[in-house]
């Protein structure tokens, strides 16, 4: 059979060059010897998921740690998936949590110098090592129908066979010219598929830079390499981009491993060098006491949206991962408290090579850890960040008066005292606590353990001689003052050893106050709460707290 004929016919592109003009477009590149070339290389989907993160943290962490690069590749040959702004949200939610790429799709970058970096943009290099294969025997057109291959796969499956397009199945391998020139003529749709030369009962060893020595067996199925719409399989596009793009380490997740053995072959036919290969382990949880793996529909946690939305402060999703990512991390981090977690050595070799599992227990005390680390601005950076995209238009409004949050939070999360508060998991959390200091948002639970006259006397007594300017200890003694006018114990002792002959101790009279002025019988020092309220407003409250 004439191949060169027939490739001329089933790939008629006049924009195809020699492929060693695609060569030399894509030059080796220049690079300190030891780095490495990763990529994120997601389909537009619009649905990023923690696995991406944890895969895409390991790529940026080896890439940079090496001298090497980040880049973004997006594998758009299945258009039914395409989301629009698929793209932009891929590369803000990565950014939320501090990975950036150095080069790719939609970078604005000196290196983008591989791209394009959409896979409908390279129609043409794949169409043109299609057509090399064909000439060199090593690819064949296909007609068969979706009946009839699900026809076949019925019958293997039947049979207990292993399904798929091979040996005596692979109907369209041993067309003759003949036939071949008679279903183009008829209009058949035709795929282009590999004619692999692989044979299953061949097995090797494989050295995956996660799982570590794997055996694997030949591939012997003619996978389809290009669809009938022209453009190629992930297969195909893989071998090609990553070639192209020079990627030396190929981070993917475990769910590719069972198609490593065509990309081998893949590789191979082409003549191209192969990249190094790291399966990640699927994220796992314990459901109902059952480990499985996370999934899109049922966990929510799955998504990264879910974090964003949830107001989880991002570096602690991310420490959470390197985490799981690296088993020496946490000792590390517990040596070396304050240090950035890029300061880590990552190693490739430290990941694990089955189920991580995924432990949101775990992922909210780092959280609190982390956001009991920040300064004040820093946590009103955060909350406003939060706010602005998820909160109510109040919770707005509220942040609009930077000055007075940070009092509040300052106040509030004990920030530079001794007691810093440590139990704020999310941003959301953050925010409800300060909801008394605003008027709108005070929901006041005025219950009060005694009675009427009581209450209101400790608090017209207390609005009566309360002054902003007093410091603690003139704020305290006048505390002490109201309780001794109405019955209480000025003093503990006073109070301890003589029970019966108070109504109560000055605890009890602080405790009146604050029910009014904070809302609740539990807030952070009142004097400094009042302080941060002003006159008017804790005047006021005093005043709306009788009964
Ligand atoms: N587009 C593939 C995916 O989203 C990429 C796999 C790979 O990294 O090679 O799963």
């Amino acid at each position: 059979m004439d191949l060169k004929k027939l490739a001329e016919v089933l790939i008629p592109d006049n924009d195809l060059l020699p492929l060693d003009e695609y060569e030399k477009a894509y030059p080796a590149r220049e690079l300190e010897k030891g780095a490495e070339v990763t990529r994120l290389a997601p389909s537009p989907t619009g649905f990023i998921h923690l696995g991406n993160l944890y895969s895409a943290l390991a790529d940026e962490r080896i890439a940079h740690t090496t001298g090497g690069i980040f880049y973004l590749r997006i594998e758009d040959t299945d258009l039914k998936r395409k989301v629009d702004g698929a793209v932009e949200s891929v590369i803000r939610s990565l950014k939320y949590f501090g990975l950036n790429f150095d080069e790719g799709a939609e970078i604005d970058s000196p290196l983008n110098k591989y791209g394009p970096y959409y896979q409908r943009q390279r129609a043409s290099i794949y169409r043109a090592y299609v057509k090399d294969l064909i000439v060199r025997g090593l690819a064949y057109p296909c007609f068969c129908t979706e009946d009839e291959l699900n026809a076949v796969r019925e019958e293997q499956t039947e049979r207990k066979e292993i399904t798929g397009y091979y040996g005596k199945y692979a109907k369209c391998r041993n067309l003759s010219e003949e036939e071949i020139y008679a279903n183009i003529k008829a209009g058949k749709p035709f795929v282009i598929r590999l004619k692999s030369q692989g044979n299953t009962e061949n097995k090797f060893t494989f050295r995956d830079a996660i799982k570590g020595d794997i055996t694997v067996t030949e591939n012997d199925q003619d996978v389809v390499i290009l669809k009938s719409d022209g453009i190629p399989t992930y297969h195909f596009a893989h071998a090609i981009d990553d070639h192209f793009m020079h990627t030396t380490l190929v981070i993917r997740g475990e769910e590719w491993l069972s198609s490593l053995p065509i990309h081998l072959e893949l590789f191979k036919v082409l003549g191209f060098q192969l990249p190094k290969y790291g399966h990640t382990c699927s994220l796992m949880k314990v459901d109902n006491g059952v480990k499985r793996k996370l999934s899109k529909r049922k966990d929510p946690e799955l998504s990264l949206d879910y974090y964003r939305s949830a107001g989880y402060y991002p570096k602690a999703v991310v420490k959470y991962l390197m985490t799981i990512l690296n088993s020496n991390f946490e000792e590390w981090e517990r040596k070396n408290p304050q240090a950035d977690y890029r300061d880590f050595k990552f190693s490739i070799g430290k990941m694990g090579k089955s189920g991580a599992l995924f432990d949101i227990d775990k992922l909210n005390d780092i959280s609190k850890a982390e956001l009991a680390n920040l300064s004040a601005e820093e946590t009103y950076d955060f909350l406003n960040g939060w706010v602005n995209e998820f909160g109510s238009d109040t919770d707005r409004q509220h942040f609009a008066d930077k000055e007075y949050i940070i009092k509040i939070l300052n106040l509030i999360c004990g920030i530079g005292g001794k007691k810093r508060r440590k139990d704020i998991v999310r941003a959301e959390m953050g925010v409800r606590l300060m909801d008394y200091f605003f008027d709108d948002t005070f929901k006041p639970a005025y219950e009060y353990r005694y009675d009427k006259d009581t209450v209101n006397a400790v608090l017209d007594g207390f609005a009566a001689v309360y002054d902003e300017n007093d410091d603690n200890s003139a704020w305290f003694a006048k505390v002490k003052g109201v309780a001794a006018a109405n019955g209480f114990a000025a003093e503990m002792s006073e109070y301890k050893a003589n029970p019966e002959s108070f109504k109560g101790s000055v605890a009890d009279v602080a405790e009146i106050l604050r029910i009014a002025v904070a809302g609740s019988p539990n807030s952070p020092d009142l004097c400094t709460v009042m302080g941060i309220l002003g006159k008017a407003r804790t005047l006021a409250r005093l005043n709306a707290g009788k009964i």
